[in-house]
């Protein structure tokens, strides 16, 4: 542990969730002191796993992009030192994505541009030039912006592309009148909770980009995850000062911050801080009249993205198959209208995956069924609280409401595989408030700020604040996921590490 003599960090890094980890190690590598404050018992945030009858089940984490060598994240994760401590599992080649619909109709996502053209030519043999034209617009758009690429060129910025605010729905459609293929573009929109008059192309296209370069499971998940780069944390000498929820912080004259405060009564000094949580969680904590009255005004006014039902259900061993792809999976025929469901026609989609099985490679152990949910849904229990350090039973009521949830979803689920019912062993799901109750995001939002084409500065958040040493990280401030929270990371700690070097430090990792 690196300890200056008075106890005080040089880096406060508040959430310990991927955003968090990775601002810390960036920190701690370059020899800085760092703590990193987590008000769970684990780390991980989204990623945090949960274990019940004997199986390990993730929440947040079921494949990530940019994989392949020399790609992103590929490069990051060795950076990182976690990309030889994990195993990865690279998906169906010609199919790490399939998007279906209830009347049978399938269409594969392939991995690599060649590949991806290729799949869907089959399928849509007239619309040949729209999807060269799909494919060189994304990765004209991922172009366009130097850190997505581990590149330190200055003459390009990220906001050039946000603000000409091209809208995904709208860019898509004026690709194609043919109304399946358009929905076969965007038919992974869960992956970025796409709302169709709002989530700009510049968000599909980050995103979208970074699995046809290489999707990839990571075998056990999330938990081999977080334990490794805890592992890695600790390595650096990182202060990992968990099961502190910081409330509040001490100022000096200068409005400056000397510590933060946790509701155990802890004070954690230091000379910066670094908040991971959403920015309006942040304006919370340190005080509003300390922001800027419009920065504040705007937080709060900016939407999120929204909720999720997750059921998970476990097998009996072999009793499912093993599918390495994961499943977008529509009753309705515009993927964009999932988001609008009703109570009577919920859900009107789904994403499925199947995790890695440990024990026998063609056979399931468990599996995520991810739905949306809005907040709203919820509402009657939102005076609870839950969590594993808080445990608390939110009543019989919301036990009910979520059995009556599972239940849909399993009958849905049986429309797409009959039988199924018959393999599972047990179910388990969590609703908004999970999320919020684990992570603190707001009303359990999926990723956080929902991203808008319309007004797209409004949603750029900027990693300085007016507090001269507080600053933004997470996956608000940039784009969500495990690759946008790593991006995120590293352009927050431009602010202290000098920008080349650190991109030549970590592009000298590339494999
Ligand atoms: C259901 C779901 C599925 C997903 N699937 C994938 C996927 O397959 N691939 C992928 O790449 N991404 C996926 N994501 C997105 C990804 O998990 C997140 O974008 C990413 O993990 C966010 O990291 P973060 O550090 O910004 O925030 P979080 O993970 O939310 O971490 C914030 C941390 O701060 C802590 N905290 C909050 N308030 C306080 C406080 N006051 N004091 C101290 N600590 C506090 C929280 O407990 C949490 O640990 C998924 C997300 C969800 C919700």
């Amino acid at each position: 542990m690196k300890l200056n003599p008075q106890n005080i960090y040089d880096y406060v890094i508040i959430g310990g969730g991927f955003g968090g980890m990775c601002c810390a190690y960036i920190l701690a590598d370059e020899g800085y002191s760092v703590a990193l404050v987590e008000k769970n018992i684990q780390y991980g945030g989204s990623l945090q796993i949960f274990s019940r009858d004997k199986f390990i089940l993730d929440t947040g984490l079921h494949y990530i992009g940019g994989f392949d060598p020399g790609q992103n994240l590929n490069t990051i994760f060795h950076y990182l030192g976690i990309a030889d401590k994990l195993k990865f599992h690279r998906m169906d080649e010609n199919g790490y994505d399939i998007i279906s619909f209830s009347d049978g109709r399938r269409f594969k996502h392939g991995m690599g541009y060649n590949n991806f053209i290729e799949q869907l030519i089959k399928y849509f043999p007239d619309e040949e030039k729209a999807i060269h034209s799909f494919c060189r617009k994304i990765q004209e758009l991922c172009n366009h912006y130097p850190i997505y690429n581990l590149s330190d060129d200055l003459s390009e910025n990220y906001l050039d592309v946000v603000v000409r605010g091209e809208n995904a729905y709208e860019y898509i459609a004026s690709l194609t009148e043919n109304v399946e293929l358009r929905n076969v573009l965007a038919g992974n929109n869960m992956l970025y909770a796409g709302v169709k008059e709002k989530t700009p192309l510049f968000v599909l296209a980050l995103i979208f980009n970074s699995y046809i370069c290489g999707s990839y499971k990571i075998v056990t998940g999330g938990a081999q995850l977080i334990r490794q780069f805890s592992q890695r944390l600790r390595e650096k000498g990182v202060q990992k000062i968990n099961r502190q929820k910081v409330i509040s912080a001490l100022f000096n004259d200068e409005n400056k911050i000397t510590a933060v405060k946790t509701d155990d009564g802890e004070i954690i000094q230091g000379r910066h801080f670094i908040s991971t949580l959403h920015p309006s969680v942040t304006i919370d904590i340190f005080g509003k009249e300390k922001f800027y009255p419009a920065f504040v005004r705007r937080i709060n006014s900016l939407e999120n993205t929204t909720s999720t039902f997750i059921v998970q259900l476990t097998f009996k061993p072999y009793s499912f198959p093993y599918l390495n792809h994961n499943i977008y999976h529509y009753f309705n025929d515009d993927v964009w209208e999932t988001i609008n469901y009703t109570e009577e026609n919920w859900p009107l989609g789904f994403y499925l995956s199947v995790p890695v099985p440990v024990k026998n490679k063609s056979f399931a152990e468990s599996l995520t069924v991810m739905c949306y949910m809005r907040p709203e849904e919820v509402a009657p229990w939102s005076d609870t609280f839950n969590s594993t350090l808080h445990p608390n039973s939110r009543g019989e009521d919301y036990e009910n409401f979520k059995k009556r949830k599972e239940e849909t979803v399993i009958q849905k689920l049986e429309t797409l595989y009959p039988g199924i019912r018959d393999a599972i062993l047990h179910v388990y799901s969590s609703s908004p408030l999970t999320f919020r109750d684990y992570t603190n995001s707001v009303n359990g939002s999926i990723y956080g700020i929902l991203k808008n084409s319309h007004s797209p500065l409004s949603t750029v958040i900027n990693p300085r604040t007016k507090i001269p040493n507080l600053y933004l990280s997470g996956q608000n401030l940039i784009f969500h996921g495990v690759l946008g929270t790593s991006i995120g990371a590293i352009v927050t700690c431009f602010e202290f590490v000098n920008r080349k070097k650190l991109i030549e430090k970590i592009k000298s990792f590339s494999r």
